[in-house]
């Protein structure tokens, strides 16, 4: 990942860019959330974003969902642009992103399998027969298949966060963003949801976006690790040497507080 304070992307250099943040800031009324942000991320990898909260780290997430907008610089994600960019293109890109949130945000009136076919069917245009073959595909995959015709209330919260993944999953995204995903959870149903995102991230080719305050899982599953501090990415690198040697003091008490 490069993290590097200014200038476009190298072009030629290697592996494939799938995210670009140029010079983005971010800014709530006096509150400057994102300054003169820069970041890449190479498609595949699984990054993890930490930092002490109001870090900014969800308002990057929001910002690839198109939930929120920059108020300067440039988003790419997949060879396409964000931001700026009007409607259309922008549905465009933001189809191969998707999100698990940490409340879940399934549609509380639909069944299980009806969560996971809407968006295919809507946005593209899947018949609904193969979706529904591929919500149940998800559904085994998650542990869920005896759930189809469940509604969410029906269900554990470690139950309703496995029919959110595979609700994500169903979109076939490029880019996964999985936001304090276990942070809802009873203390018990943790471990089952970040086993499941592991065997995710093992066995697909889904570049993921982490936000989680899980370390141990952010150890396990990233390839690099983003600290964030002051609306800027302090320190970069494996989770290997964030984790036991960091370089920046902001860096050692933040991970001294959270351990
Ligand atoms: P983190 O995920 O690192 O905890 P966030 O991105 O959620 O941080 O928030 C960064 C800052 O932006 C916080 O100070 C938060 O209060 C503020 N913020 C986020 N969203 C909004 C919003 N919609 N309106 C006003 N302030 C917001």
């Amino acid at each position: 990942m490069d993290t590097r304070p200014s200038g476009p992307a190298p072009r030629g250099s290697g592996a494939e860019e799938i995210i670009r943040f140029d010079h983005v800031t971010k800014s709530f009324g006096d509150n400057t959330v994102l300054d003169d942000l820069c970041f890449s991320v190479e498609s595949g990898k699984h990054v993890t974003l930490i930092g002490p909260s109001g870090s900014g780290k969800t308002t990057i997430l929001r910002l690839l969902m198109t939930l929120e907008k920059p108020d300067s610089g440039l988003i790419r994600v997949n060879g396409g642009q964000l931001f700026p960019a009007d409607e259309k293109q922008r549905r465009e890109v933001r189809k191969r992103i998707g999100m698990v949130f940490q409340q879940f945000n399934l549609f509380p009136n639909m069944t299980v399998l009806r969560n996971i076919t809407e968006a295919p069917v809507r946005v593209l245009g899947l018949d609904k027969d193969e979706a529904e073959q591929r919500a149940r595909e998800l559904l085994e995959l998650v542990g869920l298949s005896d759930k189809t015709g469940a509604k969410p209330s029906q269900l554990s919260g470690g139950q309703q966060q496995r029919v959110a993944i595979a609700r994500a999953l169903a979109m076939r995204p490029r880019v996964l963003l999985l936001d304090e995903v276990t942070s809802a959870l009873d203390p018990e149903l943790v471990a089952g949801v970040l086993d499941l995102l592991r065997d995710i991230a093992r066995s697909t080719d889904i570049t993921m976006l982490c936000v989680t305050h899980e370390m141990n899982f952010a150890r396990d599953i990233s390839d690099e690790v983003f600290m964030f501090d002051g609306g800027k990415v302090i320190e970069s690198g494996p989770p290997e040497r964030i984790f036991t040697d960091p370089v920046q003091e902001r860096t050692r008490d933040f991970l001294g507080a959270v351990r």
